[in-house]
């Protein structure tokens, strides 16, 4: 494959199309050129020049018609299409408190590989990010005989206010410095384009292109985890804001001065539900057990609400109200077919409780059609990681279709 080249000449008018065509095949898994004609409302003609441009360049591959299928007997089998996994590798990278993780997918989306690097601190320097980034690719392709240069693209998720057009990090707890342009710096010492983004945009994608959201237009994707982020996906495409800072679902306000926030301001939702809004009630009256992690101390106050302590069980349904809150805010503004819930740890079930669905839907606005359809799904960083590959293999793709020409 020749490389890919972010700078490489504009496209034409069949990008779009073509764009399409590889989403429509990468959803449907395998599709006949007629039924990409039907769906996309684009002619057969131009759906069978664009497809063949793909196949010379080796994006996409024909399928014999199923052997095992009987023909009715009406005009031949119908040759379907399908993505050509071998085109591309793409590689994704989560950035969390502890470790970096990484996910090598192919273009057809099936995991190659994963990887976990411990990081050397919760909070570290841009260009100590990019060495690390860079080593963990080196052991990562080594696990399955490849190299970095073999990576058509890479993705990196991190949780922040981040610029994904410019591949700018506004702010990110995960770096001790603001204002980074850490593409650039990226694709300065690596062989592969890089795409940045929120680490929750990039569980929406990964829900779009894998998971849940597949085929749906308009959904929400609400992660749950340290805080409480939110990727909008409006008419197929991630909804980012002008600066990159939108969707701050923790930080929308539930209560006129309410709870103090990390963030310095009062009445977000995260001031109530995040683990230390839990624990900062919790330490007010119930009793402070001495050598306990915040973990542990969370763990007990969950305990202690699931056996009937009145005082545990207010805390927590306290949270869960609160959430129903927020959650029917999201549904009453946006109005979207699905909704996500999207997290990992299992201590925080008492936000995906029927409780906290039956008060959300209570007020929702109410009319003669059924509410936005709401479903749990828990993951962990490996899968963060796979929404990161998702967001480099779109880059790649629209790379790749930019200029379909066949390597030489
Ligand atoms: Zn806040």
């Amino acid at each position: 494959m020749a490389k890919l080249d972010r700078s490489a000449g504009g496209g034409d008018a069949r990008d779009k199309t073509r764009q399409e065509v590889v989403s429509l095949i990468r959803s449907a898994g395998q599709i006949a050129r007629i039924d990409i004609a039907a769906k996309t409302g684009v002619s057969p003609a131009t759906i069978t020049a664009i497809t063949q441009e793909m196949i010379q360049a080796g994006l996409i591959e024909e399928v014999a018609p199923d052997a095992g299928r009987t023909i009715s007997g009406r005009g031949r089998p119908r040759v379907s299409l399908k993505l050509r996994g071998d085109a591309h590798l793409m590689a994704g990278i989560k950035v969390s408190f502890r470790f970096l993780s990484l996910v090598l997918v192919d273009f057809e989306g099936n995991t190659l590989g994963e990887h976990v690097q411990p990081i050397s601190g919760p909070r570290v320097s841009p260009e100590a990010l990019v060495k690390e980034i860079g080593m963990l690719l080196e052991a990562a392709t080594a696990e399955i005989g490849r190299t970095p240069d073999d990576i058509s693209g890479l993705g990196v998720g991190l949780a922040g206010t981040i610029d994904a057009i410019e591949g700018f990090v506004h702010w990110s707890p995960s770096l001790t410095e603001r204002n980074v342009q850490l593409r650039n710096m990226l694709e300065a010492v690596l062989p592969m384009p890089v795409f940045l983004d929120n680490d929750a945009n990039l569980v929406a994608k990964a829900e779009q292109l894998f998971g849940e959201a597949r085929g749906v237009r308009d959904f929400i994707v609400v992660t749950i985890e340290q805080g409480v982020g939110m990727g909008i996906v409006i008419d197929g495409e991630v909804f980012r804001g002008t600066r990159g800072c939108g969707a701050e679902f923790g930080h929308t306000k539930v209560h006129l001065d309410g709870a103090l926030c990390r963030c310095g301001q009062r009445g977000c939702l995260e001031a109530y539900v995040a683990d230390y809004a839990l624990l900062r009630e919790a330490d007010v009256s119930l009793p402070a057990p001495s050598g306990k992690t915040p973990a542990e101390r969370l763990d007990l106050l969950f305990e202690a609400s699931r056996s009937g302590n009145p005082t545990a069980r207010s805390i927590i349904q306290r949270a869960s109200r609160m959430f129903a809150m927020g959650l029917a805010n999201l549904l009453n503004i946006f109005d979207p077919k699905l909704v996500i819930l999207s997290g990992e740890r299992m201590s925080h079930d008492f936000l995906y409780s029927d409780d906290v669905l039956a008060a959300m839907h209570d007020a929702v606005v109410q009319v003669d059609a059924p509410p936005p359809e709401v479903k749990i799904h828990k993951w962990g960083d490996q899968m963060w990681a796979k929404g990161a590959a998702a967001f480099a293999m779109e880059g790649v793709t629209e790379l790749a279709v930019r200029r379909p020409a066949v390597d030489a």
